[in-house]
């Protein structure tokens, strides 16, 4: 209460109720989305599902001038979110994305897998794996080529073995897969033509104990188990884009810590922030996300099915990242995909 009342304050009645706003108009928008998940059939592109305007459109001028969101705000309280969540600010950032954020900091059953993602992939894996059927996993090999045959598709893999399918579907953005495609005039047209980019994120988790001060505070129990940066930190030097406390330990004062960055910390930042440091893991992510701003007119139909000609059993996964990258979206796109290929093969 105490909190909304020095948010009154300091952005105005008008900006909390156009928040308000925004999250019980758009609340339908992703009700419709998840609906669609359980429709047994398949839309083209995938970005049919948002209307027009929502994703040409410009996130901050939109919740400005349709709803009287100040400025202040959005650059203060809002833009920490998009840059924890997307390691992106929030000029040139379209509407859906911007949605997501919203509805992720207001989700109130958030869930998560016991353990970690990692085991929720390494079990669908095993259960892959134990069925002789199924047999087919080749982990740790990249695809190099996938040449059109006449009904079919021959998929070449690192140590140069080859496989011939009838449907083939890409789960990698086309621009960073490195994949080559013969016979393929328009996928290698569209990659050619693509103008998305992609951002580097950098993720490092630390055992060890928060140096409170670097932070201006006196005790390690004042940190709190969020720290989120808005866009002037960069001009500051801050090394990072949030900070995020996992697990705290309830003997001592050791926590594990999650630090998303734009460049890579250095050690000598790391022991300004955490005082006994234990364990750091690192992990690059060159292609992250690409970059979510506003669409252009000609990426609104882009391909689900890559391949078009009579027969073409070419599918396309990541199209739906260009709107906003996220689990729910890849899954919802990856079963819109598995329609296709139901309908190409009962054919
Ligand atoms: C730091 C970070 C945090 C995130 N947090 C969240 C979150 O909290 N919630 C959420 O919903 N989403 C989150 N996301 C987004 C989420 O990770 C993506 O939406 C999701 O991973 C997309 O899944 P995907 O299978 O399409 O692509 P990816 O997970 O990127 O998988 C593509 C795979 O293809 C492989 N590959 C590439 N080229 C080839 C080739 N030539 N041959 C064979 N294989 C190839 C790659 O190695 C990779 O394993 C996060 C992303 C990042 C980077």
């Amino acid at each position: 209460m105490v909190t909304m009342l020095q948010m009154v304050l300091r952005f105005g009645f008008f900006t909390l109720f156009g928040l308000f706003r925004v999250t019980t108009h758009h609340k339908l928008l992703f009700q419709n989305f998840f609906t669609l998940y359980n429709v047994k059939d398949y839309i083209s592109s995938i970005q049919r599902i948002f209307p027009d305007f929502y994703l040409l459109q410009n996130a901050k001028e939109f919740l400005m001038q349709q709803y009287g969101i100040k400025q202040s705000f959005l650059e203060t309280l809002f833009e920490p979110g998009v840059r924890s969540i997307y390691s992106q600010n929030l000029d040139n950032y379209n509407i859906i994305a911007a949605l997501v954020n919203v509805q992720a900091s207001n989700s109130a059953t958030l869930r998560t897998f016991k353990h970690g993602n990692r085991n929720f992939f390494e079990t669908a894996v095993r259960m892959i794996t134990c069925q002789a059927r199924y047999n087919h996993l080749h982990l740790n090999q990249s695809i190099v080529s996938i040449e059109k045959k006449t009904e079919s598709y021959v998929i070449t893999l690192e140590d140069g073995s080859t496989r011939e399918f009838d449907a083939v579907v890409i789960a990698v953005p086309l621009e960073v897969s490195g994949i080559s495609f013969i016979n393929l005039e328009k996928v290698n047209k569209y990659i050619q033509s693509s103008s998305r980019e992609f951002i580097k994120t950098h993720l490092a988790t630390v055992k060890g104990k928060v140096n409170p001060a670097y932070f201006g505070l006196s005790h390690p129990s004042q940190v709190p188990n969020l720290i989120t940066t808005t866009k002037t930190s960069e001009h500051e030097a801050c090394p990072f884009l949030s900070v995020q406390t996992l697990w705290r330990s309830k003997e001592d004062q050791y926590t594990v810590t999650k630090i998303l960055s734009k460049h890579p910390i250095s050690k000598e930042q790391f022991q300004q922030m955490f005082l006994d440091i234990q364990e750091v893991q690192h992990f690059e992510f060159p292609y992250a996300y690409p970059k979510l701003r506003p669409l252009r007119e000609e990426e609104l139909k882009a391909p689900t099915q890559l391949d078009a000609t009579p027969g073409g059993g070419l599918y396309y996964i990541n199209s739906i990242e260009t709107i906003a990258s996220a689990m729910e979206a890849s899954v919802y796109s990856a079963k819109n995909v598995a329609h296709m290929v139901v309908k190409k093969l009962s054919q």
